[in-house]
């Protein structure tokens, strides 16, 4: 059913500001570009879905990669001009645009491809990926093409003096008066919900793991209500651990039962999904070190408007060397509003546990 949440969010779809941030996102929209560039053996003369199609550009990339017919669904307002943008480009034959929601709309024929830029902040924030199983159910024939194929969410603690001082530190001497009086309020207010920011390689103590990994083939969605994972990490260096980052990559591989291609020289690892320390140590824990495109979101990679996103401890915890940081993380939807996100973490550190709780709104 579509609730009133549904109807504020695609409203927030409507506005020419998201999807201008989007666009000029290019390490996102030259991968997605690239990917269908990439498989345009498996496009050409087939028919194709976009699940939230936007202002219609990646319709319009498949078009222009041979596609026969491509559905461009999206329930927001912004349909509108998604469907004036392909009038103009002379592709109304080709593209044809649904203003309504995939779970809705319909399309009398089964499809070859689903294409979908479904990822929110830390990859499940705004749940849409459950729209895109839900038009691969409905239409995708089997063994169809998924673009972006795979998923991954990823988690590293991370360490950031100057983000921890600037906001909390700063309240000790103003303009000579001591007000550390705010400190306690000043950290509930920075830390309370998860951070969307940039942080560096510099900032992570050690190895990520994954937190889930999804394979869009075959993934259910209820699969996707709850997601938990245990870790373990062993700090690489001395520091003052304020959180853990979260980020994602997402790859673009066809899928298993479709004829091998001779390996491809474009195949490239855009944007590096690499982690210091060192590459090698971090491609070992993929499971599957293909040749395929991926678009990812690591502090290491071309920046993305995704960033990172931060759980910030209320205080700091300084670790040694070699310290061991282990416990797990939930991530749920919130039952208040599924496009929101709970996230549960329980660590513990040299004999001390802790638990933090919070909320992407
Ligand atoms: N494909 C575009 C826009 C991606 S943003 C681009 O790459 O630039 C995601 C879009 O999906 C938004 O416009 C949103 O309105 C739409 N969307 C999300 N869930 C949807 C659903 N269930 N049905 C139809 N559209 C949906």
């Amino acid at each position: 059913p579509c609730t009133d949440f549904d109807v504020a969010y695609f409203h927030s779809y409507a506005h020419v500001g998201i999807h201008e941030e989007m666009i000029k996102d290019r390490a996102r929209t030259e991968t997605y570009k690239e990917a269908i560039m990439q498989h345009q053996s498996l496009i050409q003369g087939k028919v194709v879905v976009d699940v939230g199609c936007g202002t219609g550009i990646l319709s319009i990339f498949c078009a222009q990669a041979g596609a026969k017919r491509v559905y461009a669904v999206d329930a927001s307002d912004i349909a509108v001009q998604a469907k004036e943008v392909v009038k103009a480009n002379g592709l109304s034959d080709k593209v044809i645009v649904l203003h309504g929601r995939v779970e809705d709309v319909e399309i009398d024929e089964e499809v070859d491809v689903i294409i979908s830029e479904w990822m929110g902040y830390m990859l499940l924030y705004e749940s849409m990926l459950g729209s895109v199983i839900t038009a691969r159910d409905r239409w995708l024939k089997p063994g169809g093409l998924i673009l972006p194929s795979h998923a991954t969410l990823y988690m590293a603690p991370v360490t950031h003096p100057e983000r921890y001082s600037h906001s909390i530190d700063f309240w000790r001497n103003v303009y000579g008066i001591d007000m550390s009086a705010m400190m306690q309020l000043a950290k509930q207010c920075a830390f309370e919900e998860p951070s969307v920011e940039s942080i560096s390689g510099e900032n992570v103590l050690t190895w990520p793991e994954v937190v889930k990994h999804i394979d869009c083939q075959t993934v259910k969605i209820q699969e996707l209500d709850s997601v938990t994972a245990r870790y373990k990490f062993k700090s690489m260096m001395r520091a003052p651990m304020h959180g853990f980052g979260f980020w994602f990559d997402v790859e673009f591989s066809k899928p298993p039962s479709s004829p091998a291609k001779t390996t491809s020289a474009t195949s490239v690892a855009s944007g590096s999904s690499s982690m210091s320390p060192s590459r090698e140590g971090y491609q070992k824990k993929r499971s599957n070190p293909s040749d395929a495109l991926v678009l990812s979101t690591s502090p290491e990679a071309p920046p993305t408007h995704w960033q990172q996103t931060i759980v910030y401890f209320y205080d700091p915890i300084d670790v040694e060397q070699d310290q061991v940081i282990e416990g797990s993380v939930t991530l749920s939807q919130s039952k208040e509003n599924r496009r929101f996100m709970n996230i549960h973490l329980e660590y513990s550190s040299a004999g001390r546990s802790f638990v933090k709780e919070s909320v992407m709104r």
